[in-house]
């Protein structure tokens, strides 16, 4: 979904890499490829104009300075906006169902024929029997559902949400196509009362566009039944179209939530990102495959991590601010400028910081798709290892060795090896890679040190 987003956004991040800070300039560059992004998506246009807005209000006044590149600040304040667009400004739990404390809690399904209403009511149905709902985060057990099909133009939808019933493993109140949709409701909620549902769900019918007559019918139900969520299907592969059947239905109906079907068919995922800002509902569910077991709550903050296929960058991002120590680093660059030469004891504050960083196996699992199979390719065990290996033998030299590692001869090695617990080879190996350190610390003192690590971490 929004692959388009994902790549304009990778790109802004690389040419971001090694400026300092965000400029009106360089905002301006990847706010141009958000828009594009979304305009693709298909994404309504009131929305995007308004997403790119408040993006831009945000990057400019964000501080940069902490974090290590430009670009990651951007994406991250890009995330924030997505993740608030979607819904997630309304609270943690705003996509949960909520249920009656006296039951049946009555749930009233809304949408145009073909949107995936009668499937949804039985995904619903089969989620809720399982246990899936929550309160506040909470899993409130198995509930004890009955469906119903209000829909008497179509004596085939009354037949399939029986069929769908059965899959899901929940009961069936039969209706027939002679009988009123309000009839129908009022024998189901009597229905549902009588036999102690937890929860009712109410199919209803659709039809091909919005109509007068269908709105009535609807209206008339939401009525007699009083439900306590009125969920609006719809079916994501409509794009802009999607927004617009949403605000009919919102202005006729008091909705509580809106459920986006097909989204596994959507590659664009402009829907996504309008309903809820046109209609102010929440989403609270999504259709991702045509089996009943394809149904998922919706978390904005998810969706737009999957947006940006960025896995857990963000929380990343910030680990790896917290781990190093920018006054370390601003001691190293000032030291670096006026001259003096990395010596061993840089390298060994150098190391410390690594270290720093963590646990370099929670570090690599927070990676996105992309580098995970790099990632499982390095033992972060070993790494961290070696780390703690290097530092052995660091510590196993003078102060002087350190300062001026060229004293290092082969009888001091063979001293510092034994003092650490290791192969002298192993003692070469850490001096090359000193040695290669100090070179790269040659080339970067025009940039500065700080530069370099936000290269690193870009
Ligand atoms: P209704 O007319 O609104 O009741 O729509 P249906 O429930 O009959 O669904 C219409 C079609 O969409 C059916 O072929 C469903 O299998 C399909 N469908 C519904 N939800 C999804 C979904 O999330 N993903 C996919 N791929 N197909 C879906």
């Amino acid at each position: 979904m929004l692959d388009n987003l994902t790549t304009r956004l990778a790109r802004v991040v690389k040419t971001l890499r090694g400026e300092a800070r965000l400029t009106e300039a360089n905002t301006q560059e990847m706010l141009r490829e958000v828009r594009l992004a979304l305009l693709e998506a298909d994404v309504a246009l009131p929305v995007v104009r308004e997403f790119v807005a408040r993006v831009r209000e945000k990057a400019l006044g964000e501080e940069v300075a902490g974090s290590l590149t430009p670009g990651q600040a951007l994406v991250g304040v890009v995330h924030k906006e997505l993740t608030a667009l979607m819904g997630g400004d309304l609270g943690p739990n705003a996509s949960e169902l909520s249920l009656a404390q006296q039951p049946p809690a009555v749930i009233l399904m809304a949408g145009l024929q073909g949107s995936g209403k009668t499937t949804t009511t039985g995904k619903l149905a089969r989620w809720l029997a399982e246990g899936g709902h929550t309160q506040g985060g909470r899993k409130t057990g198995r509930k004890k559902v009955l469906v119903v099909s209000a829909d008497v133009y179509r004596p085939a939808a009354i037949e399939q949400l029986k069929t769908v019933a059965a899959q899901a493993g929940v009961d069936f109140l039969p209706s027939t196509a002679d009988q009123k949709p309000e009839d129908i409701a009022r024998g189901a909620l009597d229905h549902a009362r009588r036999y102690h549902y937890d929860v009712l769900i109410v199919d209803t019918a659709g039809r091909l566009g919005i109509d007068e007559q269908l709105m009535n019918e609807i209206r008339a139900l939401h009525a007699i039944l009083d439900p306590i969520e009125t969920l609006f299907v719809v079916d994501a592969m409509l794009g802009q179209d999607a927004v617009n059947v949403a605000k009919a239905f919102n202005d006729a109906l008091p909705l509580t939530g809106v459920v986006l079907t097909k989204l596994d068919g959507d590659a664009r995922g402009g829907a996504a990102l309008s309903v809820r800002h046109i209609t102010g509902k929440p989403l609270k569910f999504v259709g991702v495959s045509e089996k009943l077991a394809g149904l998922e709550p919706f978390h904005p903050e998810r969706m737009a991590q999957r947006v940006l296929g960025m896995g857990d960058i963000l929380s990343l991002v910030e680990e790896a601010q917290k781990a190093i120590d920018v006054g370390e680093a601003q001691k190293l660059a000032a030291k670096l400028k006026s001259g003096d030469k990395f010596d061993l004891n840089d390298f060994r504050a150098q190391i410390a910081q690594m270290k720093n960083m963590g646990d370099m196996g929670s570090i690599l699992e927070k990676l996105p798709a992309q580098f995970s199979q790099a990632a499982a390719q390095v033992d972060s065990k070993q790494a961290g290892k070696q780390i703690r290996r290097m530092e052995g033998i660091l510590n196993s030299m003078t102060n002087l060795e350190r300062s001026k590692p060229e004293l290092l001869k082969a009888s001091r090695k063979r001293r510092i090896a034994a003092g650490a617990g290791v192969q002298v080879q192993e003692v070469n190996r850490m001096l090359a890679q000193f040695e290669q350190m100090q070179g790269m610390m040659k080339q970067m003192k025009k940039g500065g040190l700080a530069k370099m690590m936000r290269a690193m971490g870009g």
